[in-house]
């Protein structure tokens, strides 16, 4: 099999200890989308790698394409995006954004925009400017990314035209929008959630950032974390930790 070197530019989503002495980092590239790959004897003491493959440090990495996992030849600090001496909530809701981005693409799945999503709210985070708002700025933003948010302007059910003035059900399971004709089961999503995520979705960051949400921000989270266990069916670790300092 051809072998060749490769460079990449990317973000670092998650790291895994392996073997004695190596590193599995998963990392969200500019251009190639989630890659997988292995940092050999980056956790020696006097790795050449030192103090470059932190969490969510931008690096440049030349890789070795090797038949089942690329191995990091280089790794350059491009941009060490994080500062949160102290941010707590900062922090968790990073990790939590790393964790699901991992958990919802797919290695090799090329996603456009999904990258630059990422960076910019990173970069909000870092001003610690109210974590829960991007949080929410950042999922449904990315949802929308995958193709995963609904038809805002018809009943996927009927074809009949919305009225999101009027409460509609949200299906969770398929994230799409039924009229209340078709769907009477349950309770409908509050008229002011629902048009709370449509203008998030509706912006880029951060101007998606500008609405208030002080009386949705229950609503939201509940929606999320439903839609969340739905689409990944498997258990989310940093999910708890965001919840535990919601509720202080
Ligand atoms: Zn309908």
């Amino acid at each position: 099999m051809h072998q060749r070197n490769r460079k990449i530019e990317g973000v670092i989503l998650r790291k895994t200890n392996y073997g004695e002495a190596d590193l599995i980092l998963t990392i969200l590239t500019k251009e190639d989308g989630r890659l997988d790959c292995i940092a050999k004897g980056a956790r020696r003491f006097k790795s050449r790698f030192s103090g470059r493959l932190g969490l969510f440090n931008q690096v440049q990495l030349e890789l070795f394409e090797g038949r089942s996992l690329h191995a990091v030849n280089e790794a350059e600090l491009i941009d060490v995006t994080t500062n949160w001496d102290g941010d707590l909530e900062g922090s968790s809701v990073a990790f939590l954004l790393a964790e699901i981005t991992q958990k919802l693409l797919q290695p090799d799945q090329i996603i456009p925009g999904v990258y630059p999503l990422l960076m910019a709210t990173i970069a909000l985070l870092a001003e610690n400017r109210e974590p829960e708002n991007i949080l929410y700025a950042y999922f449904i933003q990315l949802f929308g990314l995958l193709g995963f948010m609904p038809s805002w302007q018809h009943c996927v059910l009927c074809d009949e035209k919305l009225n999101l003035d009027r409460s509609v059900h949200l299906d969770a399971d398929s994230l799409s929008l039924h009229c209340r004709s078709c769907d009477s089961s349950g309770t409908p999503l509050q008229t002011s959630l629902i048009k709370a995520i449509h203008f998030i979705q509706s912006y880029p960051l951060p101007e998606s950032l500008k609405l208030d949400l002080e009386d949705e921000r229950d609503a939201l989270w509940s929606w999320l974390t439903r839609v969340l266990a739905d689409l990944l069916n498997q258990p989310i670790r940093s999910l708890a930790f965001v919840e535990q300092l919601r509720s202080v």
